[in-house]
């Protein structure tokens, strides 16, 4: 693991940024803090008793427009992770110039030891304590690790309820039915392709051997995308371990056998092994879980051309540097940015009652990737910098323009 915290990461990330651009020091210090923090403990009914639950929203910036990002049920949901990833947000937002700021939110919480219905006790109650900071216009939630359509769909009904008035728009990543978007499911994974097939080709990287860490929604999706693309997934890790076949793993087996076992081990395709995932012989490594996994302990074993990332921050600075000129990295903020853009044309939709086909979200969500992949492409050449770095500079200019434009500036 990586000794620093998410945290001071994002914060080293931005000191680079900061001095490449010669940002003025009032926006590199603004810039050190999301503005605010909504810290919340909250009781929920289970079937063992009454529990109280921690669960955090973290507004880290809205000179673009309203903050947005996503809420994460997940055991080690702490302060300093939900800061770090509402600044990527704030980063990953501007990126892909979508009008929104950034936020994120989270419960610490197993979701996996509650039922149905206690989980959707936990989803409302999340939002009856943090219900009067949130709004369509104000900050936007929407699903990240653990958390689902359905979550989306009681978050949304009960703000509605507390309001007086159902806004679709308050949350996206809801459910076709209540004022979801066609695409939006899959639309984190399938623009991670879209912006591999334009790195691919720019880098002249020919074989198309992949490995990936993380089987959920991302990571399930990608497999499926890239194995029907003719890319060979050889590798697949979870969070209970890693399995490997060199001939390709049959993705869309394999889904059914996870969703039947709750874990990809023991999958007949292929074999398991104690390895890690990184170390595994491909071209293309995809992270697709959690954050600080690729570390300076483990970056020099990477056999990889090239890393797309779909999780956010699974890189460490440190690891970044191990890789540079060596492997190419697609950062987060570029390569999952697909669902937030997902995210905004779902919300464009309910603000606007539209309802957009599969083939104009396709089209807006391809558009809109490769011109954020071109753009960070030609900054990395032309300043001669990594994408990651390219990522920050585009990035953070956007926003301390945006900032500049402030009355209370
Ligand atoms: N949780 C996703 C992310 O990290 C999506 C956020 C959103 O759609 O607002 O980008």
């Amino acid at each position: 693991m990586s000794s620093m915290s998410p945290f001071e990461n994002a914060m080293k990330q931005l000191k680079k940024s900061a001095e490449m651009l010669k940002l003025e020091p009032w926006i590199t210090e603004a810039l050190s803090n999301p503005q605010k923090i909504i810290d919340v403990h909250f009781r929920v009914k289970t079937k063992s008793g009454i529990r109280t639950f921690h669960g955090y929203r973290v507004q880290y910036n809205n000179s673009r427009g309203p903050f947005k990002g996503g809420i994460r049920f997940h055991p080690n949901v702490d302060i300093d992770e939900v800061k770090a990833l509402s600044f990527w947000m704030t980063i990953k937002n501007a990126v892909c110039n979508v009008p929104f700021g950034g936020g994120k939110g989270g419960v610490t919480v197993d979701p996996k030891k509650l039922d149905k219905e206690e989980l959707e006790a936990l989803s409302r109650a999340y939002i009856k304590a943090i219900h009067s900071d949130i709004g369509s216009d104000v900050d936007i939630p929407a699903p990240d690790v653990y958390t689902t359509p359905e979550m989306m769909a009681w978050m949304a009904d009960e703000f509605g309820k507390l309001r007086g008035k159902y806004d679709p728009a308050v949350i996206t990543g809801k459910p076709l039915d209540k004022g979801g978007s066609i695409g939006r499911d899959n639309s984190t994974a399938l623009g991670g392709v879209y912006v591999l097939e334009e790195a691919v080709k720019v880098y002249g990287i020919k074989e198309k051997t992949v490995a990936i860490q993380g089987f959920g929604n991302a990571g399930s999706w990608a497999a499926k995308i890239l194995h029907e693309r003719g890319y060979r997934i050889v590798a697949i890790a979870d969070s209970r371990g890693e399995i490997i076949n060199p001939e390709g793993i049959d993705v869309v087996k394999l889904a059914e056998f996870k969703e039947k076992t709750g874990s990809v081990l023991g999958f007949p395709g292929a074999k398991q092994t104690d390895k890690s995932i990184f170390e595994t012989e491909c071209s293309i490594l995809i992270p697709a879980a959690l954050e600080n996994q690729i570390t300076s302990e483990n970056a020099g074993k990477i056999k990889a051309k090239l890393i797309l990332e779909l999780a956010n921050g699974p890189t460490a600075p440190e690891a970044d540097e191990i890789l540079k000129g060596k492997t190419i990295i697609v950062p987060d903020v570029l390569a999952n940015s697909g669902g937030v853009m997902g995210s905004y044309f779902e919300w464009v939709q309910n603000k606007k009652d539209e309802r957009w086909d599969a083939s104009k979200f396709d089209k807006e969500l391809k558009t809109k990737i490769t011109e954020a992949f071109n753009n960070l492409y030609f900054t990395s050449n032309q300043r001669r910098i990594t994408l990651r770095e390219a990522a920050y500079v585009v990035a953070v200019g956007r926003i301390a323009d945006a900032m500049k434009g402030e009355k209370n500036a």
